[in-house]
């Protein structure tokens, strides 16, 4: 592929051949036998990558942003109180969906780049009663990863629903849904799933069902209500077509090829290799002279890095010369900070040589932004850290 640009982004990502071979195969009927056991087989493999035996999965046409719409319109009516756990642009996100539907939300804030202290979440929870609380698990904004585990001990201890946005962390960070008492976790197909933008993905355990068994009021979402959604998943579960809203057969098809492929890698493995490719691309930005955005290295993500532009550096033009070398990399996006920083997504199909090429990217456009540095010295250390991930 001639002019083809390396996609480090933090979703879309790279995908695999046979994935993206999936979505050029004649579409069949969403009732068809093919497509029923496909369906069937990836909500069951949606339970190994979730780490979620008991959990029902959910599939549905949108993007994430639609999962924390559903998780929110079905466990929300007005009145209730809601706690976000906030580490920037996405929990926001979250606060803003969680009040359109009349919860009152408090949020748990921290500087940029850093996160909410377990004291300071215990605190608010012995100060109020919440019906649920919600945590970004990797916020894409600034690349700080949350203390899922412990947060989510937290919030079961003061009875709350424990919500986990995981657009970009599941199947890329460990998350034991089960194991650590996540009462619903939701991502999208484009990050660590592996499957082009498209579809929104739910894992949701018995207590959220409970709750949402229990509701008076209608759900203010139609598209999104579970009422309709349920039936549909339990039918393709047990290999039977349904119908409610026409789900999208080829993304679908794409995403049982990309489940299997991360079943096949093994949940464990997966993770370290995500943990050694992040270990690989922070190396090689630090070699460089470069600082990153969360503050202290446990509260950075493996999914993504974060790397300051150095003084003088201009972000559009570094982009730009980015680009030139056949990387794409993505810009800034929490906005009280937005031009100071760069994003690298590492996850999914990523291997080792592209973080190289990535690294070697940026040399080639800090060079030719005026920054001065050892040639190669990024690439080396990438190398130097990455080495378990060669052949
Ligand atoms: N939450 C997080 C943590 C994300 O990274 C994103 C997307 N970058 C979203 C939610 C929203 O997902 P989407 O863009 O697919 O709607």
């Amino acid at each position: 592929m001639k002019n083809r640009t390396l996609l480090m982004i933090p979703g879309p990502v790279e995908f695999e051949p046979k994935v993206l071979a999936a979505l050029g195969e004649p579409t069949t009927s969403h009732l068809a036998a093919d497509f029923v056991e496909a369906f069937g087989q990836a909500l069951q493999d949606m339970r190994g990558v979730f780490e979620s035996p008991s959990g029902q999965p959910m599939v549905l046409a949108g993007s994430g942003t639609l999962a924390m719409d559903c998780a929110a319109a079905n466990l929300v009516k007005p009145g209730d109180k809601a706690l976000v756990v906030d580490t920037g642009y996405f929990s926001e996100r979250f606060a803003a969906i969680l009040q359109r539907y009349g919860a009152i939300v408090t949020r748990i804030t921290a500087p940029a780049g850093s996160r909410p202290s377990l004291g300071q979440v215990k605190a608010a929870l012995e100060l109020d009663t919440y019906k649920l609380i919600t945590i970004t698990h990797v916020d894409t904004s600034t690349a700080v990863i949350a203390e899922v585990e412990q947060l989510a001990a937290l919030g079961r201890q003061y009875g709350c629903l424990v919500i986990v946005d995981g657009v970009c962390s599941v199947a890329g960070e460990a998350l034991k849904m089960d194991a650590w008492g996540v009462d619903l976790a939701l991502t999208a197909s484009q990050k660590a799933i592996g499957v082009p933008p498209g579809l929104a993905l739910l894992m949701i355990g018995h207590r959220a069902i409970a709750a949402f068994e229990k509701r008076s009021l209608p759900v203010l979402n139609y598209y999104a209500d579970w009422t309709n959604w349920l039936p549909v998943m339990q039918a393709y579960a047990a290999r039977k077509p349904s119908y409610f809203g026409t789900p999208p057969v080829n993304l679908i098809f794409a995403l049982h090829v990309s489940l299997k492929q991360i079943l096949e890698e093994g949940m464990k493995k997966r993770i370290a290799r995500h943990i050694t490719i992040s270990q690989a691309c922070k190396a090689g930005i630090k070699a460089l002279g470069l600082t990153q955005i969360p503050f202290q290295p446990e509260f950075a993500a493996h999914t993504l890095t974060a790397p300051r532009y150095p003084i003088g550096v201009d972000g559009p033009e570094f982009l730009g010369k980015v680009l030139q070398s056949c990387v794409t990399l993505a810009g800034g996006l929490l906005p009280s900070m937005r031009g100071e920083y760069f994003r690298i997504g590492h996850m999914g199909a990523v291997t080792l040589a592209d973080v190289l090429a990535t690294i070697s990217a940026i040399e080639t456009a800090l060079s030719g932004c005026g920054y001065e540095f050892t040639p190669g010295i990024g690439v080396d250390a990438a190398r130097v850290a990455g080495k378990k991930l060669a052949r």
